[in-house]
């Protein structure tokens, strides 16, 4: 047929192209070392022009990978879009990656230039002489402060390279199937793995972002991603946030600082708040203590790991609204949300949210079993694989690293175990690696944890695996104090809150007292630091038979 719709490229570019014409005024605020520094929409796309045309000076060509390795903060944002609009490929270095590994993506990547926050170089100096494809290094200064020492050769400075070139740049015709970004899975089994993003992918995702039944993001909307850049796209939102022309907040470093997050949030009139549980748990704790409130936040979106239901009724009680949402690197990252249906008994409303979501609109979701791969009923029983497929979800991974993350019928197996009901809410049992294996059946420890932080005197609990010779694996949980129950917290005491809320057989063998969990680079439970440095279990419990 003739008279079809335009083959027009679904590309970052559009994405730029509306920042540009349609919200100039609005604004970027970054914390820095020396106060907030705001930028427009207007100021911010100019840096972007003349970013690009520094890139090609130095001689950025299409297809060409250029890493960051840069904190939450505008400049970061300028080259999220100057590198992609520019046909280059993004490539954001994981800062917490061991220097082995952060060696190895730049090689696997063959990354040509690293922009660098002048608070990392002393990271990117454990590579130093050991990643022959970057031919530059340029670095970002907050402030005027001295640069540590460092053996990382010549430097350019990125506001120098900046201030000599002019503000409009001519951006050439890119194909929407050509890559656009790439982040690395932090490696929890072997060398990390690149997943490539293209325009197309990065595009529709940020489409489906901005949905009314995702997180319905608009132009009203102040935006404090907790959700580093360096990671998974930082969930999609500098690009969905574009896309919508909303107010974005950045903190630069963050961490465990959650009296300065507040504080951000609060000051800047932040409507939505995203990240990990862990960065939750302490928010919430503060925000108690202080006895305050966030008016102006209308959702906290949650994922990363399962959302204990302590901290969601916490939350609720502080008046903030968390719903869950659930992906990984390979799917964009945001595969489904937890949004409740009209249909569904209102006080159901919590048990729904802590689900993990359905799939938003672009992603088709299904179960697999875990022994025979053929595919299960949506009953809310039968757990098995979480499989994906749609237009942001990875067909493979940079160099062909493990063809075997696809089915014969090519959907992504996300090593994920799930349970979905008859109304399409996925609930995560655990992860294939993490699930615990005793006598034959399965404990899943994201449970175990649930119930153990339900607890009024638990902060943060994580469970894992032991070897036992009988067993095979038997659970082991490690259990921080609240700060005013500390030493004074009891395994019995555990033990007794536990009983009758989780079956017998599942109590923990033993319960270890420690100061913090782990945490990995995303500020996840590390269960694979736990794992190695786990005491064997004690000889009378090795012995026992678990209570059936
Ligand atoms: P990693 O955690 O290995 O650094 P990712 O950020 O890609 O890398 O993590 C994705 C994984 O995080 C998922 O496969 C899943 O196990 C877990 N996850 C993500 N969101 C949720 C959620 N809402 N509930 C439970 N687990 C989640």
């Amino acid at each position: 047929m003739q008279g079809l719709m335009q083959d027009y490229p679904l590309t970052t570019q559009h994405i730029l192209w509306r920042m540009e014409r349609l919200y100039g005024p609005k604004e970027i605020v970054t914390k820095t070392d020396s106060g907030l520094r705001r930028v427009s929409y207007q100021e911010l796309t100019g840096r972007i022009h003349r970013l690009a045309h520094a890139l090609t000076k130095l001689g950025v060509k299409k297809g060409d990978r250029v890493a960051t390795l840069c904190w939450n903060n505008y400049r970061h944002l300028e080259l999220y879009y100057a590198i992609p609009c520019l046909g280059a490929v993004l490539h954001t270095l994981n800062l917490r990656l061991f220097p082995a590994q952060l060696e190895f993506t730049v090689k696997d990547a063959e990354d040509t230039l690293i922009f660098v926050d002048s608070s990392l170089i002393s990271v990117l100096n454990q590579v130093a002489g050991k990643i022959p494809s970057v031919r530059q290094i340029v670095v970002i200064k907050d402030g005027g402060q001295e640069l540590p020492e460092h053996q990382l050769g010549e430097l350019l400075d990125y506001e120098t390279l900046l201030q000599q070139e002019p503000d409009q740049f001519d951006w050439p015709r890119l194909d929407e199937r050509a890559a656009a970004a790439m982040c690395y899975t932090s490696g929890t089994t072997g060398n990390p793995k690149g997943v490539v993003y293209s325009h197309r992918s990065q595009f529709l995702h940020a489409m489906a972002v901005l949905q009314a039944d995702t997180l319905a993001l608009s132009e009203q909307d102040a935006l404090l991603p907790l959700v580093p850049m360096f990671h998974a796209n930082s969930w999609g939102l500098p690009y969905a946030v574009g896309l919508a022309g909303a107010k974005m907040i950045f903190p630069d470093r963050f961490a465990g600082d959650s009296q300065a997050l507040i504080d951000l949030a609060d000051s800047e009139g932040a409507t939505l708040l995203a990240g990990v549980p862990t960065i939750w748990i302490n928010f919430l704790t503060q925000l108690r203590k202080d006895g305050r409130r966030l008016n102006n936040v209308r959702l906290v979106l949650c994922g990363g790991s399962a959302v204990p239901r302590a901290l969601m009724e916490g939350m609720d009680a502080a008046g903030l609204r968390m719903i869950h949402a659930w992906g990984m690197t390979e799917t964009s990252p945001i595969g489904s949300v937890g949004v409740a249906r009209s249909w569904l008994p209102r006080e159901q409303e919590l048990e729904i949210r802590l689900r993990q979501g359905v799939p938003v609109p672009g992603v088709e979701i299904r179960i697999a079993d875990l022994a025979t791969g053929l595919e299960l009923p949506w009953d809310g029983q039968a757990f098995g694989e979480i499989q994906c497929r749609g237009p942001w979800i990875a067909s493979g991974y940079h160099n062909n690293a493990d063809p075997t993350r696809l089915t014969e019928d090519g959907w992504f197996r996300t090593g994920d175990v799930a349970t979905i009901d008859q109304d399409g809410y996925i609930s995560i049992v655990d992860r294939t690696k993490d699930v615990i294996k005793s006598g034959g059946e399965w404990i899943s420890s994201v449970e175990l944890e649930g119930a153990i932080m339900a607890h009024p005197k638990v902060l943060e609990a994580c469970v894992i695996g032991v070897d036992h010779p009988k067993w095979q694996e038997r659970p082991v949980a490690y259990v921080v104090a609240r700060p005013e129950a500390k030493g004074e917290l009891t395994e019995a005491e555990i033990r007794e809150f536990l009983a009758g809320k989780v079956a017998d057989w599942w109590l923990p063998d033993e319960i270890r007292f420690i100061d913090e969990v782990p945490k990995t680079s995303t500020f996840k439970f590390d269960k694979k630091a736990l794992r190695a440095d786990a005491e064997p279990l004690h000889e009378s419990q090795a012995a026992e038979a678990p209570p059936v």
